[in-house]
């Protein structure tokens, strides 16, 4: 049976139809993977700040 290191953690699983969540060792490791890429294209298709933002307002007078 073919194994593979899990992306995640590095622990060697099996790359077969047994083991639904490859190429990662366990769910856990796949949602985990999944939510950092996840967040990361969240992040970089998101928006700069709206400068009408209430928040941002109270950001900028913090400054001065
Ligand atoms: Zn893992």
């Amino acid at each position: 049976m073919p194994e593979v290191s899990c992306p995640r953690c590095k622990a060697l699983c099996a790359y077969a139809p047994s083991n639904p969540y490859r190429p990662f060792c366990s769910e856990r490791c796949k949602h985990l993977d999944w939510g950092a890429w996840a967040n990361e294209a969240y992040r970089l298709e998101a928006s700069p700040p709206d400068p009408d933002d209430e928040a941002a307002k109270h950001e900028l007078g913090g400054l001065n």
